[in-house]
């Protein structure tokens, strides 16, 4: 019997682990180890942790995220933020973050976080980036001494809540070649719209720099209709709300409306985070999230982690719960992380390099894997 090791599905667990794998959008607050939190709150005296053990801890960061309220949602970023005020402890979930990826099988992923969120004990913007930027070299040295190999690129975050996006533009584009790699800006969606910081996009633009968008998660087309045709975002942070632009009829056929198909014939890629997007309700299930028909008709999706401690997630857990759920084998995630690769805001040619040399050998040697597991001989 000859099988195709690309398309069975579901797609075993540690080969999704194996499988090289490209992440676009992930926090760096939003990914720490519950007992780093622990220990960075002992060391610099930071009180008003809900639990006192890794566990408990982690548990309640997840219940709080699935609570369905906003509050307890953003709670648990004081907490994160709160213990993340020095530039020792930036460097440290800096260097984790980075291990902690490549362990997982991430080679290459580019991390983003909010400087103006870690001035609380007197950091100016500049040693934010800086210890950032080191820790994430130290991680990439660790995980190489692992046997991992892992790039990181970092985007610095603007709150568009807030009136700083301009000085954190300018700030990207001073670090731009020492690994800060864009810029992109989060937040409440709702009363907003990216224009309101539209001189930091159009200097970004005068800079040639590149930036994303959180938009259409929390809020619908107008938000993504701003940030691409008014803004000129490189790419859409989840973007999930493009669906309320494409018509589904009983009989299968679909329509997109202009925005949709401009989307998709521009090939803008949406940084698509599923547990991420059920969690704040932009999707009632893995089974019912967008990714399944906006893969089926061909946009630029990625697959994302967002926030991999409240989440309870990792790069190959989305893939997992995807290929579950909609029957994706290694085909299928493969082609989620060319679309990643071709997406990241690096050089063609490095991009072209990491596709030909390792993304592509290795899926192949993983599909053939699997099909020899299948037919016995492994
Ligand atoms: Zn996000």
């Amino acid at each position: 019997m000859v099988v195709d090791g690309g398309t069975y599905s579901p797609v075993p667990t540690d080969l999704i682990v194996r499988a090289p794998k490209v992440l676009l959008h992930d926090h760096l607050d939003g990914g720490l180890r519950p007992q780093t939190v622990l220990d960075l709150a002992d060391e610099f005296g930071y009180a008003g942790l809900p639990a006192q053990d890794a566990g408990t801890l982690a548990k309640w960061f997840a219940d709080a995220a699935y609570s369905g309220s906003l509050e307890r949602y953003l709670e648990t970023f004081k907490h994160t933020v709160g213990v993340t005020q020095t530039e020792e402890a930036l460097r440290r979930v800096a260097r984790e973050c980075a291990v902690d990826l490549a362990a997982d099988g991430v080679v290459y992923a580019e991390i983003r976080y909010a400087p103006e969120l870690h001035v609380e004990q007197g950091l100016n913007l500049n040693q934010i980036v800086e210890a950032v930027l080191a820790g994430f070299s130290e991680g990439q040295r660790q995980a190489e001494s692992q046997g991992h190999r892992i790039r990181v690129g970092v985007l610095l975050t603007a709150m568009r809540t807030a009136t700083h996006s301009r000085q954190i533009a300018e700030l990207a584009v001073q670090y731009r070649d020492l690994g800060v790699v864009g810029f992109d800006i989060a937040g409440a969606e709702a009363g907003f719209p990216p224009t309101r910081h539209l001189d930091a996009f159009e200097y970004l633009r005068r800079e040639n720099a590149h930036f994303t968008i959180h938009a259409g998660e929390a809020f619908g087309l107008p938000s993504i209709w701003e940030a691409i045709q008014w803004c000129g975002a490189d790419r859409l942070g989840h973007g999930v709300r493009i669906v309320d632009d494409i018509t589904v009829e009983p009989d299968g056929s679909v329509t997109l409306g202009r925005l949709a198909a401009y989307v998709r014939d521009r090939r803008i890629p949406l940084e698509m985070c599923p547990s991420s997007n059920i969690q704040t309700g932009a999707a009632a299930s893995i089974e019912q999230h967008p990714i399944g028909l906006l893969r089926r008709l061909g946009f630029r999706v990625t697959v994302n982690t967002d926030n991999r401690l409240m989440s309870g997630t990792s790069m190959s857990r989305e893939m997992e719960l995807l290929s579950q759920a909609f029957g994706y084998g290694l085909n299928d995630l493969q082609w989620f992380t060319l679309n990643a690769m071709k997406s990241a805001f690096l050089p063609f040619d490095e991009r072209l390099t990491m596709i030909n040399e390792q993304i592509k050998p290795q899926y192949s040697a993983l599909k053939a894997v699997l099909a020899d597991r299948l037919t016995g001989r492994e």
